[in-house]
């Protein structure tokens, strides 16, 4: 089962999400929304989806609480956002899925540099603090297995990977930089792969489209042989790992995600038990420096974050997502 959310409101007056009509944006805009927080969100929907925002609108006090923007986060702030509480800024606006980074593959670079310093400088105007949506990405095909924060990666600087794993390095040497130099508080997470509703059934990551195949009867599409692993996280673990983490003093990198791993095969094989054990697999060829391996090392996690764990098992998240995802049939994006 999932873990209980806090309900304890944090000590920020203002919660501001880039981002929020995206996946783990929207989550983050609703943990805060239901807490009774007031909350900004801004996205320019080049990803996320309005229906994210009428689903944040929908929820009890947003009407008082909540204010969105549709704008590009890469512009400076001064000209939408106005005011002086003391902000915590979840930089999360970012393609993030492999075909929407590479089609929109300079924009990537620019909201996770350009933007990334409009949403630090201005929380460095209000005396507030900003946390950057970071990856495993940052690790590339790591050589070293599981990955531990202190891990430097093994990433391609000139690939089709490049422009976000690149991009999301840099962020987070801003973040440091910003912190040596000039003496501020920001942070970041490193988030590993993680699914729930309200994923963009068409962003073309393994579970959605997983997901959505098998609810049109088609073959699930699994890329090389699918021996390459991933250890997914279910959203409500994810987002109540980085509230904590935003919420803390800490500036370090903290792995957040889910430790169990499953290669590709065995995803398909879980699937395939949601929708009767009957749909083929079909093989389609690997992309390009697709990560061989990947799982995350909680231990600094668990020992910052107040006991922090993943709790929701693979085959009850799936369950969750796919019973979203037939509730939004015929209106999905
Ligand atoms: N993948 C797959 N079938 C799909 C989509 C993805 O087999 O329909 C594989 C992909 O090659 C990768 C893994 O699933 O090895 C996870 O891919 P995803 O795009 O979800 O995210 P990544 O972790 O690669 O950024």
């Amino acid at each position: 089962m999932a873990a209980k959310p806090e309900t304890k409101p944090s000590q920020w007056p203002l919660i501001v999400v880039t981002g929020a009509g995206g996946f783990l944006g929207s989550h983050l805009c609703e943990h805060y929304l239901r807490r009774g927080q007031k909350v900004v969100g801004v996205d320019n929907f080049s990803t996320g989806t309005p229906k994210n925002i009428e689903y944040l609108r929908g929820l009890p006090g947003a009407t008082t609480n909540f204010s969105f923007f549709e704008a590009d986060v890469c512009a400076p702030w001064i000209q939408w956002l106005q005011s002086s509480d003391r902000p915590l800024i979840f930089h999360f606006a970012s393609p993030a899925s492999p075909p929407l980074y590479q089609k929109l593959a300079f924009e990537t670079m620019a909201v996770n540099t350009t933007g990334l310093e409009r949403a630090m400088d201005w929380a460095d105007r209000f005396g507030g603090r900003c946390v950057f949506a970071s990856t495993s990405e940052t690790y590339g095909d790591p050589l070293v297995h599981p990955q531990p924060e202190s891990y430097r990666g093994n990433v391609n600087t000139m690939g089709p990977r490049s422009c976000y794993d690149e991009a999301k390095r840099f962020g987070e040497t801003l973040v440091y930089t910003r912190n040596w130099k000039r003496g501020t508080a920001h942070g970041l997470v490193r988030i590993f792969n993680t699914y729930g509703p309200r994923m963009n059934p068409s962003d073309g990551r393994v579970v959605i489209n997983f997901l959505v195949q098998g609810l049109g009867r088609e073959p699930l599409t699994v890329y090389g042989d699918g021996t390459q692993t991933r250890s997914f996280c279910f959203v409500s673990d994810l987002v109540n790992g980085i509230a904590r983490y935003a919420e803390s003093d800490l500036t370090e990198p903290v792995n957040l995600g889910n430790d169990r791993e499953f290669t590709i095969l065995e995803l398909a094989q879980e699937v395939r038990i949601l929708f009767g054990n009957d749909l083929p697999i079909v093989h389609r060829a690997l992309p390009a420096d697709d990560p061989v391996k990947r799982r995350p090392d909680l231990k600094k996690a668990r020992e910052l974050l107040a006991g922090w764990s993943p709790t929701v098992p693979l085959s009850e998240g799936l369950r969750l997502m796919l019973e979203w995802l037939k509730s939004t049939e015929g209106s999905a994006k």
